[in-house]
């Protein structure tokens, strides 16, 4: 008998790496590519030192406030975490604690089986379509809740209203989680949902389309008794989730509505003209309404595709994983950084084929 018997071994998610080479075009982990709000600048330098010496607010009271009043929503419906990671983890925590398991589909946010084996929530992969769409009919099956993201990732690929209606409708006796971590890019909310389904959460970022991945924002919105019960969770484990500086900083990113859709407006501009460029290029992609591209090559595999572009600095992300293998999701960068990588993959491609 050892101690290792006792323990609770988990294989962890792997993030996208974070390298940091001179002039690399780094396109591997959907960040945005443009600075958050000037307003930002502003309100770090307003940071007082003195309330470092205290506790945060436990409730992020005036985010939360500020994020229910730009979502048209109570301060009750609104739960605050440190990423949209943290309030997925308890998410799942607090909502998947049934014995049947939950469902999500085999090709999305990799983060999902990880929790769910670290919770010990049991769990069943729903196959994409060949359009890499979702089957609401896999979701009418018996589980113990759903999750997924819209748009989808690693594909980008949206479900429309209606289709997220039907599953939801579907699954009254447990949560249904939208992951909503890419909808500022032209994608649709299933907010207007919200007042019609007692069983659907919400979640979103401040990482992708708020520039602002390194502070740590994420937020769930849901109707009361939903919130009340992920905050009896938060409150269980770690009261003090959200520091002083995001909680003030990420109020005023919130408030500079006008440049957040100024950027997320040129980022989907750019993705418009890559989607051109890609295809023009020999590539094939589902329709993407998110900061990314998900593309394969008609003859180039994309396991060496990846490792050329690695090598010229410029960084994408590539899973060895079933049915995704010849792959390569592409972050929606700067107009520049496109250009970069479109002059290279025109040389690549033309010297080898
Ligand atoms: C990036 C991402 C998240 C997590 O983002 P945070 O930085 O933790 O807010 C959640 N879900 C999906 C699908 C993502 O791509």
């Amino acid at each position: 008998m050892s101690w290792e018997e006792n323990v609770r071994k988990v294989i962890p998610y792997v993030a996208g790496e974070q390298p940091n080479q001179p002039g690399m075009i780094k396109l591997n982990t959907n960040e945005c590519p443009y600075p958050p709000s000037p307003e930002v600048k502003k309100a770090i330098l307003s940071l007082e030192p003195e309330k470092m010496r205290l506790y945060p607010d436990t409730d992020a009271a005036e985010l939360t406030n500020a994020l229910a009043e730009y979502y048209g929503l109570k301060p009750e419906q609104v739960f605050v975490g440190v990423g949209s990671d943290d309030v997925l983890a308890m998410a799942f925590l607090t909502f998947f604690h049934s014995d049947k398991p939950i469902l999500f589909p085999d090709v999305t946010y990799s983060f999902y089986d990880v929790w769910a084996d670290l919770y010990r929530i049991p769990y069943h992969r729903c196959a994409l379509d060949e359009n890499w769409h979702i089957c609401p009919q896999d979701y009418m099956a018996d589980n113990g809740g759903v999750i997924f993201p819209n748009p989808n990732a690693p594909t980008g690929v949206e479900e429309s209203l209606e289709t997220i209606e039907r599953i939801v409708s579907a699954n009254r006796n447990v949560v249904v989680i939208v992951d909503e971590a890419y909808v500022d890019f032209g994608g649709h909310s299933a907010l207007p949902l919200l007042e019609k389904y007692d069983n659907l959460l919400i979640v979103q970022t401040f990482s992708k389309s708020r520039a602002m991945a390194g502070m740590r924002i994420g937020f769930a919105l849901g109707n009361e008794k939903l919130i009340r019960y992920l905050r009896d969770v938060k409150f269980s484990t770690n009261s003090y989730t959200m520091n002083y500086a995001s909680q003030v900083i990420g109020l005023e990113a919130l408030k500079d509505d006008g440049y957040f859709h100024t950027i997320t407006q040129k980022i989907v501009d750019t993705r418009e003209r890559a989607k051109v460029k890609f295809r023009e290029l020999g590539f094939r992609f589902p329709d993407s309404k998110t900061n990314f591209l998900f593309v394969t090559h008609k003859v180039m595999p994309a396991s060496r595709l990846f490792a050329a572009l690695r090598e010229k600095n410029i960084y994408v992300r590539y899973w060895n994983k079933p049915r995704i293998d010849n792959y390569l999701r592409v972050t929606i960068g700067t107009e520049d950084e496109m250009n970069r990588l479109f002059a290279f993959l025109e040389q690549y491609l033309q010297n080898r084929s």
